[in-house]
């Protein structure tokens, strides 16, 4: 094995490679820059946590194994407390140091010395063949494969139709511009053929060939902040466009527009403005009422929680994964100083019948979610919960609790506004489109035409019969909500209970109950006759707490939401219906043909709608898948959620159960 690569010691003790005119690392930052470059830039915590069996991280330069004791002392630490998964850290070194100049280089990392004599007592003095040890029995292996990076990964077979093997990549190394032999497209594509599906990757360097080299191979990657010497780092994941025979899986890839135009002004346009003036881009959002958040958004209250099956199903995942999201981002919202009326108090689900009984029954035996998401309660339990004494036991999610939409709305508008990114304009009612020859669009409104080059549509159940969009089956479903006077009996009530429909705690010493659930119908007048339902609704489910009157009722309001039929949201690119007709028409005879051509649509229009009575727990996570679409950044979610989610899955269904015409 080649040795020739001279190591010196600087005056401060940092390695320096006489060959690469590199350092290996900054002796006073190095335990924190490899920290946050390669452990946080992987979220290898967050991964360990919530992967089982092996982990697999790669890594190409072991040099002074800094990055590997960073990990080793990490999943030790973690293990204290939690099951972790085996970890596998797979290196290559093509100038390996020896035993000595290894002690000698980590010597000064005080904060790592139980880790560093682990890996001294397997390092040979030279290391001059394959390192393949286990470090801690059945729990930590080490390998170090020696020569170069690409040569080394080229030898690690894969079982056939193995989903990959490596779950996180540490892309190390010395800098491009001084070892560029290294950094070469045929080392990514080595990385993209051992990553598992959505595997994570982060580097020191943003250097746009490298950026551009990782994006071929499959990587979806973006810049992300980075406090030291250098501004920015780049973190992404193996999400690659890859076909496998189901093309209509595949989403348009554009560039990063430098302007987009939203269509509404509820939860799901504040979120999107919100996520992309993050990230740079201008936005003008037209709202056709007086004011923004008139719609669906503008109940008083509304209950955030996940909607949570006794499966961990599709729909459950997506909305647990929504969930965490959107409360990671209104809780960072109030914490930026943006205020907004809400309470995390929890969510009580009330097992007011027989059948809700079993299914609690079901969570006590075998709960298949964590317990800080949902858990089951005694009637006790429950009472002391709720702080008021209640008739049935029930399942809890302490996370949960209720915001002011329309407050929230405002506040993500607001925050979206700094930098003048945002433009708000109201009392805009655009009501048709035209796609010009350039594939920009001409917008047709009340106020006369608009150019725009990116739409996003996210309009509620008002604007269904939009263009293009009402080729989807998207339904309006009326839902009336009922503000109650509280009184002394009730205003304990500390924790937001659902039975059919949902009680909130006192807000302003008011009380919401609801909702009603009128499918196809478009009144947005309320009437005495829902406040009614609303009133036995909950008298029927909780007995015992209804004493509340027609006269206690101080304000009623019907507003409609957009439904889908699956009961997930839609976003993405929106599709060109009558080209997946002819396109994919073979699916109505052989469902698992496959074909590579990837999903035609509607250029430049992009919608997020179908969010339905949860607008407020899903909209932050598909504000940011639609935010990747447009960046070209990695998706938060699976390449099957993402399908799940898509605007064409309607169309493929249909055509794969012979539901409509298909052209030949
Ligand atoms: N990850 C290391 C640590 O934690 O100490 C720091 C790595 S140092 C900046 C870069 C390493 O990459 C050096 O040890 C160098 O010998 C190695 N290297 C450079 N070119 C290589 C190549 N083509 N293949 C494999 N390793 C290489």
């Amino acid at each position: 094995m080649t040795t020739d690569n001279k190591i010196t010691f600087q005056e401060d003790g940092s390695p320096y490679s006489e060959q690469f005119d590199d350092i290996y690392f900054d002796t006073e930052s190095g335990f924190q820059q490899s920290e946050q470059v390669f452990i946080n830039g992987n979220q290898i915590k967050q991964q360990l946590l919530a992967n089982q069996g092996e982990f697999v991280i790669g890594e190409t330069g072991f040099g002074t194994g800094l990055n590997f004791l960073l990990t080793l002392h990490l999943y030790l630490k973690l293990a204290k407390q939690h099951k972790l998964p085996k970890l596998h850290f797979i290196s290559t070194e093509k100038y390996p140091l020896t035993r000595q100049q290894l002690a000698q280089s980590l010597r000064c990392f005080e904060q790592l010395t139980d880790e560093v004599n682990i890996l001294l007592d397997c390092y040979p003095e030279q290391l001059n063949q394959r390192l393949d040890v286990n470090i801690v029995t059945n729990k930590v292996a080490l390998t170090i494969y020696l020569g170069d990076a690409t040569d080394s990964l080229s030898q690690i077979l894969l079982p056939r139709k193995s989903p990959g093997l490596v779950n996180a990549w540490y892309l190390d190394g010395f800098s491009p511009a001084k070892n560029p032999e290294m950094w070469t497209p045929e080392l990514f594509q080595q990385m993209a053929r051992l990553s598992k599906p959505q595997a994570t990757i982060s580097t020191f360097t943003v250097a746009g060939f490298i950026r551009r080299g990782l994006q071929q191979a499959g990587f979806r990657l973006e810049k992300q902040g980075y406090q030291g010497k250098k501004k920015e780092i780049l973190v992404g994941k193996y999400q690659q466009n890859r076909t496998s025979g189901k093309g209509y899986q595949l989403r348009t890839e554009i560039a990063k527009p430098q302007h987009v135009t939203i269509i509404g002004g509820g939860i799901a346009s504040a979120c999107t403005a919100y996520a992309l003036t993050e990230k740079g881009i201008k936005v003008t959002l037209y709202c056709r009422d007086k004011a923004i958040a008139q719609g669906a958004s503008s109940n008083a209250i509304g209950a955030i929680y996940p909607l949570l099956h006794q499966q961990v199903d599709d729909i459950s995942r997506f909305y647990q994964q929504a969930f965490w999201h959107a409360l990671k981002q209104y809780k960072s919202l109030a914490k930026s100083g943006y205020s907004f009326s809400h309470r995390w108090c929890g969510l009580l689900e009330v097992s007011y019948k027989k059948a809700l009984e079993q299914r609690q029954q079901i969570f006590a035996d075998n709960n298949p979610w964590p317990d800080e998401l949902i858990h089951s309660v005694s009637k006790q339990q429950a009472s002391e919960l709720a702080n008021i004494a209640l008739d049935f036991g029930g399942l809890f999610m302490p996370n949960a609790g209720w915001i002011a939409p329309a407050e929230l709305v405002t506040q993500l508008l607001q925050a979206a506004t700094v930098n003048n990114q945002l433009k708000i304009k109201t009392s805009v009612n655009i009501h048709g489109m035209t796609q010009l020859e350039n594939k920009k669009w001409l917008l047709h409104s009340n106020k006369g035409d608009i150019n725009a080059s990116v739409v996003v549509f996210c309009g509620g159940a008002e604007s269904i019969d939009f263009p293009y969009i009402n080729q989807l089956p998207l339904t309006s479903v009326r839902g009336q909500v009922t503000s109650l006077a509280s009184n002394e009996k009730i205003n304990k009530l500390s924790t937001v209970l659902c039975h059919k429909g949902y009680l909130t705690p006192s807000h302003n010493n008011i009380h919401c109950i609801g909702a009603t659930f009128e499918k196809h119908s478009h009144n947005t007048q309320a009437s005495i006759k829902d406040d009614q339902y609303n009133l036995n609704m909950l008298q029927r489910c909780l007995p015992s707490l209804n004493h509340w009157q027609q006269q206690d009722i101080t304000a009623s309001k019907a507003r409609l939401r957009c439904m889908t039929p699956d009961h997930l949201p839609v976003v993405g690119a929106m599709p060109d219906i009558e080209q997946h007709k002819k396109r994919y028409a073979h699916l109505a005879k052989d469902k698992n043909w496959r074909i590579n051509q990837s999903a035609p649509v509607i250029e430049n229009l992009y919608l997020l709608t179908g969010l339905g009575a949860r607008g407020l727990c899903t909209a932050p996570l598909l504000a940011d898948i639609l935010l990747a679409d447009l960046t070209g950044t990695p998706y938060p979610v699976d390449s099957d959620m993402l399908f799940n989610l898509s605007p064409n899955r309607f169309i493929i269904r249909d055509i794969i159960k012979r539901k409509i015409a298909a052209h030949q």
